[in-house]
């Protein structure tokens, strides 16, 4: 059977929309690749951050809740969301990173390599890792981010969890991950592609508080599945070993099951088709708020009530 392939998304909450596409596809230069809505709370947009095209491995997504108290990080949640960069990039993003008003901490060693730790405008933590091996991905040519430079999709995520075995387990038996190396308390598994996205770590630490959900969590992670039919074996895989897996959900740009392991963290495994072509062209990714057939004919009073956002810089706006 085809192990699972790294992240296909992660998942996180914003309090406000504008700040989120200014932060994410301004400064980091992740294109906004999908402006549509949180399915199951059509007056919320979701958007969708990734390369190009919105290559799976790429793609972070938010739920902008305005007025969303700040969450507050701690065991059973994904803590941190680190991006692969170039060697030579650690100082263009510090510079970068720094001219808008988002310095980042000390550069860490961590498994051998640069580690740059920073808070995205709701709090996340976000880091940039310094990877030799940096995986294809369809660079945005027309972003603000020279190629040399760009962020190489996901390197991996973090997780806190109370107790290490049981989701340790999940991990490794139905999803094929393989314990990789230890430091300190962090203890790194990798996938059996070793692609983009394929590194889970996490941090032990028994005892500590849990989170506290708000803006600046992520709400969940997913995995990448070739198809629907290998999604279909790896959720009859996840409940052989136990796991109450969802139903599949049509999220339009893929399809989706979904279980929580057994630390508390909610757990996706998303297939890679149809993917953000599906209703608009390359070109006009995310220039359009999409719905899904369903929700189409509620467009006017969906439109009536999210604030208007654009992508244009407020200071070209302006001019
Ligand atoms: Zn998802």
């Amino acid at each position: 059977m085809q192990m699972l392939q790294g992240l296909h998304h992660i998942t996180a909450v914003a309090s406000q929309p504008q700040a989120t596409i200014d932060f994410y596809h301004r400064v980091l230069g992740q294109r906004l690749v999908k402006k549509t809505v949180n399915f199951d709370d059509p007056g919320t947009y979701h958007f969708y951050f990734g390369d190009e095209v919105g290559t799976p491995g790429t793609i972070l997504t938010f739920f902008p809740w305005p007025h969303m108290r700040r969450g507050v990080p701690g065991n059973g949640e994904t803590t941190a969301v680190a991006y692969a960069i170039a060697p030579a990039s650690l100082e263009y993003w510090r510079d970068r990173l720094a001219a808008y008003g988002a310095a980042p901490g000390e550069v860490q060693t961590r498994f051998g390599t640069a580690v740059m730790p920073f808070r995205d405008p709701d709090g996340l933590m976000v880091e940039l890792v310094v990877d030799e091996k940096l995986p294809a991905i369809q660079h945005w040519g027309s972003g603000p981010i020279p190629a040399d430079h760009a962020l190489r999709g996901f390197h991996s995520v973090t997780l806190w969890l109370d107790a290490m075995g049981p989701t340790a387990g999940v991990l490794t038996e139905p999803m094929g991950y393989t314990l990789v190396g230890q430091e300190g308390s962090r203890y790194r598994y990798q996938d059996a592609s070793r692609g983009l996205g394929g590194i889970v770590d996490i941090v032990h630490r028994p005892g500590q508080r849990r989170g506290s959900f708000g803006a600046g969590s992520v709400h969940h992670i997913a995995f990448r599945a070739a198809d629907d039919a290998a999604q279909l074996a790896y959720g009859q895989r996840l409940q052989q070993a136990g796991l109450q897996v969802t139903p599949v959900q049509d999220r339009q740009y893929f399809h989706s099951i979904y279980f929580r392991e057994p630390g508390g963290v909610l757990f996706e495994i998303a297939t890679n088709p149809p993917g953000f072509t599906l209703d608009e062209p390359v070109a006009e990714l995310g220039d359009h708020l999409k719905l899904p057939p369903w929700l189409e004919p509620r467009r006017p009073e969906i439109e009536r009530r999210l604030p208007p956002v654009t992508t244009v810089p407020q200071e070209s706006a302006a001019r």
